[in-house]
Parts: C-alpha cells; sequence; structure tokens
C-alpha cells in the first residue's frame, strides 16, 4: 500500500498521477468560507499543461495495471474507498463544512454518508452485473449465439457543480472506476477541497497512480475548459448549469465523444386538498429550504388546491419563520449561507424582480441580521412569495435559492398543466392520499423523478436524471453502467 501523500496545511492541490501538484503556471486562487468570508484554502489552478498531464496519467492507467486487473480486485479496491472514506468521516466533513458553509447536520447525513455509499452501490451493481446471450435461428438452420461483450469507456471528464460536492462527484467516480475506467475530476472552483482529499484515500487503499486524477480551476477558457476538450478524453459525464452543459457539449461533438449530463430544474409540488396537512408541510420545508435551497431537486413552484390554499400558505410561514440560520456545527441551525457572495447576488436579483413583477412576500425577501463575525459570509432570508403571474422570471428561471411561489388551483388537470410549463424537466412531489390520483398523476408529470408523499427518497439502484433541459441520461444502478461501459455484440455462427 501507498503512504498518503499530505497536501501542505490550507493549500487545495491537483492530483495527478497519484501526486498532489501544485499548477505549472504557479497560478493560485483563494477558496471562500461562505460562512464568513475567510480564506478556507488557497486553490493551485490547473492550466492546460496540467490538464495534459492527468489525461495521460489517466490513459497511462488504463493501459497498465488498472486495465488488467481480475474484476474481483479492482471492485474489492472500490469498495475499500468506501470503508476509507468513512474511517475518515470527519475530515470530509470538515473540508465539505467549510467549502459549503452548511450546517453539519446535514452534511453527517447526507453528503459524506452517500459520498462513501456511491463506491460500495457501484461495487455491488458491478459485481451483480451480467451481459445478454441470445440463441438465434439462421436461413440455413444451422443458428449463431450472440452475446453482448462489454469493456470500459476509457478516460472519463468528470465535472461537477458546488452544491453538494462529495456526493455528486462520487456519484459518477464510483460506477465509473467499478466499470474499469480512469477519471479526472474537475470539482467546482467554489468547493475543491474533497475531491483532493479524496486522492490520499485513493493511495491507501492502493488504487493504481493515474486512475483517479483531480485538477482544480475554473469553467470557461480554463481547466473544464481544457479538459473538456481534449481529445484524449473519451466521454464526459457532467451536472451543473444547463447553460454551461450546452456549451460542454460543443466541445463534445468534437471526436464524438458521448456525454451524461444532470443540469439544472425548476421543480414543483402539486398540493391535493386531500392530502394529510402535516406531511405535505413538513416536506414541503425540506423540498424548498433544504441546503438553503440548493439542490437540483429542490421545490421553487407549488400549487395548492384553492380550498387549503390559505391554511397551507399560514402554515408554510409559521414553519419557514421558525428556521434559523447559524454556524454548521450549532444546535439548533437549520440553514447555511449560500455558496458565494456572487450566488447570493444572483438570487437577491430574483428577489427584487419577485417584488417589482408584482408578488406578494409573505416572509423573507432580504439578508438576515447576523452578528458581527458573520457579517461578510453569505447569508439570506428563506422566502416566500403569492401573487405572480405564470409567466414572471421568478416563475420561469431557476434561481437556486431559499425561495419558493405559492400559487392555488382548482382542478387536476389546470395542476399537471401548471407543474408541466417549464423548459425544465427534473423532479416533482405530490401530495395526496388519495391513491388513485396518486397512480393516475404520478406517470403524466414531465420530469424524470416524481416522488408522491415524500420528496429525495432515493434508492440507489432507480434512474436519475432529467427530462427536457435538465438532462441527458440516468444515472443510478444498472443506468449509470450503460454510460460507463462501452458494449459490443458478438455474434458466432454455428
Ligand atoms: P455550473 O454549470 O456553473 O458549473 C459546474 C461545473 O462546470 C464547475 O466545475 C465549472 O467550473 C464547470 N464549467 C463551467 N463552464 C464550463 C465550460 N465551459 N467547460 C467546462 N466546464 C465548465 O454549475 P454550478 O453553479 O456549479 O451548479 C449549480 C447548477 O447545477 C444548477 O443549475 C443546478 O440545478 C445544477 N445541478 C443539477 C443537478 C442534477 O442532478 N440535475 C445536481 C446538482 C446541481
Amino acid at each position: 500500500m501507498d503512504k498518503a501523500v499530505k497536501t501542505s496545511v490550507g493549500e487545495t492541490l491537483n492530483f495527478v498521477g497519484g501526486e498532489y501538484r501544485k499548477s505549472s503556471s504557479g497560478k493560485t486562487f483563494d477558496n471562500i468560507n461562505p460562512i464568513d468570508g475567510s480564506v478556507a484554502s488557497i486553490v493551485h489552478e490547473a492550466d492546460a499543461t496540467d490538464v495534459d498531464a492527468a489525461v495521460t496519467a489517466a490513459n497511462e492507467a488504463l493501459n497498465g495495471e488498472w486495465g488488467q486487473m481480475p474484476l474481483a480486485k479492482r471492485l474489492e479496491l472500490v469498495a475499500a474507498v468506501a470503508d476509507e472514506i468513512n474511517r475518515r468521516f470527519d475530515e470530509f466533513l470538515e473540508a465539505e463544512v467549510a467549502d459549503t458553509g452548511k450546517p453539519v447536520s446535514l452534511a453527517s447525513h447526507i453528503d459524506i454518508p452517500r459520498g462513501a455509499a456511491n463506491f460500495q452501490i457501484f461495487a455491488d451493481t458491478m459485481k451483480n452485473h451480467h451481459g445478454e446471450f441470445y440463441n438465434s435461428p439462421t436461413p440455413d438452420g444451422t443458428g449463431a449465439i450472440n452475446y453482448t461483450s462489454e469493456r470500459p469507456k476509457g478516460v472519463i471528464a468528470v465535472v461537477c457543480p458546488w452544491n453538494l460536492p462529495l456526493l455528486l462527484m462520487t456519484w459518477k467516480v464510483g460506477p465509473a472506476l467499478a466499470c474499469g475506467n480512469t477519471v479526472v475530476v474537475k470539482p467546482s472552483e467554489e468547493t475543491p477541497q474533497t475531491a483532493s482529499l479524496l486522492g490520499e484515500v485513493m493511495n491507501i487503499v492502493g488504487i493504481p497512480k493515474g486512475v483517479y486524477n483531480v485538477v482544480n480551476g475554473f469553467g470557461p477558457n480554463s481547466t473544464g475548459e481544457f479538459l473538456v476538450k481534449h481529445p484524449n478524453v473519451d466521454a464526459i459525464t457532467f451536472t451543473g448549469e444547463t447553460v454551461t452543459g450546452e456549451a460542454i457539449m460543443q466541445n463534445a461533438a468534437v471526436g464524438m465523444r458521448d456525454v451524461s449530463f444532470e443540469l439544472g430544474g425548476k421543480n414543483s409540488s402539486i398540493v391535493f386538498a386531500d392530502c394529510d396537512m402535516n406531511k405535505a408541510i413538513e416536506g414541503t420545508v425540506r423540498s424548498v429550504f433544504a441546503n438553503c435551497g440548493q439542490v437540483c431537486l429542490n421545490t421553487e413552484k407549488v400549487f395548492v388546491e384553492r380550498l387549503i390554499y390559505d391554511d397551507f400558505v399560514a402554515r408554510l410561514k409559521t414553519e419557514v419563520e421558525k428556521m434559523k440560520p447559524g454556524l454548521p456545527g450549532d444546535d439548533g441551525t437549520d440553514m447555511g449561507p449560500l455558496v458565494s457572495q456572487e450566488h447570493r447576488k444572483k438570487v437577491l436579483s430574483y428577489y427584487e424582480a419577485a417584488v417589482k413583477e408584482g408578488a406578494t412576500v409573505v416572509t423573507g425577501g432580504g439578508i438576515p441580521d447576523m452578528p458581527d463575525d458573520l457579517k461578510d459570509g453569505s447569508w439570506i432570508e428563506p422566502t416566500i412569495w403569492t401573487g405572480l403571474a405564470d409567466d414572471a422570471s421568478p416563475i420561469i428561471d431557476e434561481i437556486f435559492g431559499p425561495c419558493c411561489h405559492i400559487r392555488p388551483f382548482d382542478t387536476e388537470v389546470e395542476a399537471i398543466k401548471l407543474a408541466n410549463d417549464s423548459k425544465y424537466g427534473l423532479a416533482c412531489s405530490i401530495w395526496t392520499e388519495n391513491l388513485s390520483r396518486a397512480h393516475r398523476v404520478g406517470p403524466q408529470m414531465d420530469v424524470g423523478l416524481c416522488w408522491i408523499n415524500c420528496w429525495f427518497l432515493r434508492d440507489l439502484r432507480t434512474p436519475f436524471g432529467g427530462a427536457k433541459q435538465s438532462g441527458i441520461g440516468r444515472e443510478g444502478g444498472e443506468y449509470s453502467l450503460e454510460f460507463y461501459l462501452e458494449t459490443s455484440n458478438v455474434c458466432v455462427k454455428l
């Protein structure tokens, strides 16, 4: 087993060919802690030379020990990554919280355990994976047999967002490695630390050098663009904004590289009068405000049947006004800050637009009053609006903040139409105790994920992804394997 290579304190280095490296250009940038505006780490920005070194290391690993490794050994190592993340749980937790500012209660229940589980689940999925076989008739009567043969796709570029950094990155790296690929990861410039830390884990468990590489930097004209343009990258998996997906797709077209995209959303909840109100309120609080509204699956439009509309608005307001922003580790902290000042500017621009476009602000709408030592953090108030027109900008655009608009409806058909009226199609939640209605409405939703009487309840074997402009392809269980494996048909004439 290789000894882990430590990063210098406060520095986030690139990880290439199993070694931590500064950028060849010497360029660095500050990774800011959104709690108080302090510097969480100094990040080494990978230029085109560094990206090329990472892609070369990934190619060499593919053609070296990793490419020759028996499946059982490979999956043993992938599963060992999960165990090692769990063993170093607190280090990952500390890094994730410093980068994102999210409450410890959230990161310790979702981000880090799921980050580890993503290696175990895909080691198990791949262990049970099998191909297809057909006995085929032929005109001369002798017959043929057909079977599928699968091999890794090659070097995978993994381009990640900042909202669930470790979880979303490992959701791609886990299956990519289980399938025998090698990866070059480009974490978000906002949240680079856990991807870098994972390099130590890879070395400790004995994943061969060059299988897992990390290059840090920005998107356009920087590390991200250099990576997706690199001709020796065989496929690109990306989670982030739809416009970024469009830019990446143009580069992927050169050389006809495959893409898997998880993109933006503008998700709805439909609350029927026959719902269990307590469950619907509790679920809506989570679906709108979890992670300060920075989950791609968060609800931003709530449609409530008119009979219960006033009661629902009043009860949601009461619950939201109990939410406490605060330090990640403090008991009773319900909400962290937004990820950055820049993102807060964007979210606040929608808070202003909502008022200009005629919203009634039920609660929130601004910046909370925080203690002096937290004043430089990117804090924001959870916000509820009513009264906006269906074509107002906060109704159409993805805001990605802790806010929602509540609108009444009268019929089931109207609710379905309103919820489906979006260029996005990621997720929705339906709240009803009527079994027939649940099964009737669920399949009519033009989304990749429809939850009934719940939100973000995940079985990692099920398909995850978005319809319309929310994505291309599906991840999860066997669906991920479809992307990370190249399938051939072998036909033998008997
Ligand atoms: P983003 O698109 O701004 O950035 C994502 C990553 O792409 C970053 O690492 C960035 O540096 C890189 N990048 C930017 N431009 C690039 C380019 N031209 N070439 C290559 N790389 C480039 O997204 P974000 O702000 O980090 O994340 C928020 C967005 O992600 C929201 O739209 C959210 O809905 C979406 N998201 C979707 C899902 C999903 O599963 N559908 C999950 C999480 C987040």
